[in-house]
């Protein structure tokens, strides 16, 4: 059994719920009884389709997809999708509006230039990425609207979506994917890798509209071709089986919790307890717009730097993982993710004030 003494609040790879990784375990030596492993079978076979299809399943279920919308679980990580999605839907005559609020976006940003024109919608650029634009500015004609709907890095979120640009929108929600209810149908694309909220590195989901994949008019390389991958229900090529398999288990854990109004509930108890707390300790600064606060990853400082060592040092005592900021960045980041409870969240919460009243 997995030990439980440690508080993990690491940005990604991140935690993962015990019976999760323990039922990933068991499919390691001993698939659904098959005397196999999980690993050891083809993808192609009956109970490797059948999870392949159930996660597809889950995830149009949990985000309240009806049937406009496809559900593709592939290789390659959110970064490949930064290539992947203007390979698709931008060519050298055309333009995409991008909102750039972070690494994760000026990332995405850099990669859609080798396929076409990029025009920033808004920019928070000149403020250390600390807000989220309040207003955009995007051609009419731009051929999509790309945010990025939680800043892992700068622990910003956007809590307005701009559902109403006037063109496809697509959304990276790597990291706060099954977090937060939103009106998910209204994406024409939205793709996450798993590693942070819904399980294990090495496969990216990925929904797209039907309707607007109808619209590719380019002629992408085969792997790189979304209709290709539709076509073949997620098995152009070998699929990530275990990773594929570790979400498929996640998704069916956030169901049983309810699903993403009940997790919501929790992870916004969760966030509004940390902020609290961070907000009453002068010895910390939160950097971000109160408006703009990550529920997901909070962000903080302090301004001396023997202290942060010394904060860092007890932590790790108390069992408390993976707080260190980005290296980007420094300072701290405490990713509270789905499967962070709520407990863990008082645990460092309350080191956290008994930190500051003895260095305050
Ligand atoms: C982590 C992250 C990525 C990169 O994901 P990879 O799977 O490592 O390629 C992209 N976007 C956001 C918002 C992220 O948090």
């Amino acid at each position: 059994m997995k030990k439980t003494t440690l508080y993990n609040f690491n940005a990604g790879p991140a935690a993962l719920p015990a019976e999760v990784l323990e039922a990933a375990s068991q499919a390691i030596t001993d698939f659904n009884g098959m005397g196999l492993s999980l690993l050891e079978i083809g993808h192609r076979t009956e109970p490797f389709i059948a999870v392949m299809e159930e996660a597809r399943q889950l995830a149009k279920e949990l985000l309240h997809l009806g049937e406009e919308h496809e559900v593709l679980f592939l290789h390659g990580g959110a970064t490949t999708q930064f290539m992947q999605l203007p390979m698709n839907f931008l060519s050298a005559d055309k333009k995409a509006a991008y909102t750039e609020t972070g690494t994760w976006s000026v990332k995405a940003i850099a990669e859609a230039k080798h396929f076409g024109a990029v025009e920033i919608a808004g920019s928070s650029k000149a403020d250390a990425f600390n807000n989220i634009p309040k207003t955009l500015s995007l051609s009419t004609d731009a051929a999509y609207l790309h945010i990025t709907t939680n800043e892992t890095i700068a622990g910003t979120q956007w809590h307005e979506i701009p559902y109403h640009s006037g063109v496809p929108l697509v959304a990276d929600m790597s990291s706060d994917i099954f977090s937060r209810t939103m009106q998910f149908s209204a994406f024409d694309m939205i793709y996450a890798g798993a590693q942070k909220n819904m399980g294990a590195a090495g496969v990216t989901m990925v929904v797209l509209k039907k309707s607007w994949m109808a619209s590719i008019t380019n002629n992408p390389p085969s792997i790189m071709d979304y209709r290709n991958h539709l076509k073949e229900e997620s098995m152009l090529n070998t699929p990530p089986v275990f990773a594929v398999y570790v979400a498929m288990l996640t998704l069916r854990w956030l169901k049983a919790q309810g699903g993403i109004a009940a997790i919501e509930k929790i992870n916004d108890a969760k966030a509004a307890l940390l902020y609290q707390t961070i907000d009453a300790c002068p010895v910390y600064t939160a950097p971000v717009a109160k408006a703009d606060r990550s529920k997901m990853n909070v962000v903080f400082t302090m301004q001396d730097a023997a202290l942060e060592k010394k904060l860092l040092d007890e932590c790790k005592q108390n069992g408390i993982y993976g707080i260190k900021g980005h290296r980007s960045v420094g300072g701290f980041r405490a990713s509270l993710y789905n499967a962070v409870s709520l407990e863990a969240t008082q645990v460092l919460s309350a080191l956290l004030t008994d930190f500051a009243l003895r260095h305050g």
